[in-house]
């Protein structure tokens, strides 16, 4: 459910009704996500505010990455510096060459023009194929994704997936490599929600708007996996399975494998029914802390509350609390489970609701927005 939508067209209806009447209130606040500028500085990290990095994004192409991912396998470093913040690099900035290459795409950069044909500055970067994009567009984008984040001049193969919410992970060989490989201008057509992979040349991909992608590394076995967890995917436990799977695949030890929650919806938008959370207590015993309840104001009735006078007690409005998911959480702790030690596990907490003009939101744009792809795999 959004009521971000509903409620700014029904403060708009009020304001129109009441201007007819001859009543004429102040301008109303802004109500969802932070201002413009604001969201160009909400960087965090995990568990510290310190050195917080502020980017202006304009309208480049930006990578997010864990930075001490780019340098494994140089040097003997093998342990990720996972308390440093997000780096962002520029479109041509390629990664240090070492063998593990991954990122998280963000909005801008791209050709797309159809989810924001007000904005002045440049266009999107959509990398699924959503209706009614232009699949030439998306093929565009991809390529200056990928170029980004591989560097050099020939692209590795892509892998993605027809993603279903389940807990479906393929692995990558030589010859799924070959099959699976759409190109660039084609959407994938085998299902599932999880790709892994140990073979060097292919990245594997995995597209979000609001649902979170997590990639997972084996710095010892080199090899490397994704997933795609919405709340369904989460449930059915997709990353913690997945982890198993890498253990029985590659034979990975839980210490030698680094995770990073990228980019999604954060508890702070995200509000979900009661059957979600029944579905999260029927599987896990720690459900109760993945969920709080968040007592929202509702604008109208702030405004106008004359208009919503009853013989109520306070306390007693029907504005009843929401329950609001921390899908994130939910997932660093299926890696816990799985056998992570706490500090190889890298939370973002980069909400995607709350910053349109940097990530798409299916839920912050009711639905019609485009796709950012996350990428992890292996250098020849
Ligand atoms: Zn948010």
């Amino acid at each position: 459910m959004d009521v971000s939508s509903t409620t700014e067209a029904g403060l708009r209806e009020i304001d129109r009704l009441l201007e007819e009447g001859g009543v004429r209130r102040g301008r109303r606040r802004r109500l969802a996500g932070p201002s413009k500028q604001e969201s160009s500085q909400s960087i965090r990290t995990q568990g510290s505010s310190q050195n917080p990095e502020r980017t202006n994004l304009g309208d480049k192409l930006v990578v997010l990455r864990v930075p001490g991912w780019s340098q494994l396998g140089r040097g003997g470093a093998r342990t990720g510096n996972l308390s440093r913040p997000i780096a962002r690099t520029a479109a041509g900035n390629s990664a240090a060459m070492a063998w593990l290459v991954h990122g998280f795409s963000t909005r801008a950069g791209g050709r797309t023009r159809i989810y924001r044909p007000e904005a002045s500055a440049g266009g999107d970067l959509n990398l699924g194929f959503t209706d009614p994009e232009s699949p030439k567009i998306v093929a565009a984008n991809r390529r200056l994704f990928l170029r980004a984040v591989w560097g050099g001049r020939e692209l590795p193969a892509l892998i993605t997936l027809k993603q279903i919410h389940s807990p479906l992970v393929r692995r990558i060989g030589r010859h799924e490599a070959a099959a699976l490989q759409r190109g660039l201008s084609q959407p994938a057509i085998s299902k599932g929600d999880g790709l892994m992979t140990d073979w060097p040349g292919v990245l594997l991909g995995i597209q979000t708007a609001d649902c979170l992608p997590v990639l997972v590394a084996d710095r010892r076995r080199r090899a490397v996996a994704i997933f795609h967890a919405g709340w369904r995917g989460t449930v059915a436990r997709i990353v913690e399975g997945g982890v198993g799977r890498m253990r029985l695949e590659f034979g990975s030890q839980p210490e030698d494998l680094i995770a990073v929650i990228g980019p999604g919806i954060g508890s702070c938008c995200y509000a979900v029914g009661d059957e979600v959370r029944q579905e999260f207590e029927s599987q896990f015993d720690y459900a109760s802390t993945l969920f709080r309840e968040v007592y929202d104001s509702d604008p109208v009735k702030e405004k106008y509350p004359l208009l919503f006078m009853t013989a109520r007690a306070p306390g007693h409005s029907d504005l009843g609390p929401r329950l609001h998911l921390d899908l994130a959480e939910a997932n660093r702790r299926q890696l816990l489970a799985a056998g992570l030690p706490t500090k190889a596990i890298y939370r973002m907490d980069e909400c995607t609701a709350c910053q349109p003009e940097r990530f798409f939101s299916h839920r912050g744009e009711h639905g019609f927005t485009g796709r950012m792809m996350s990428v992890i795999g292996i250098r020849f």
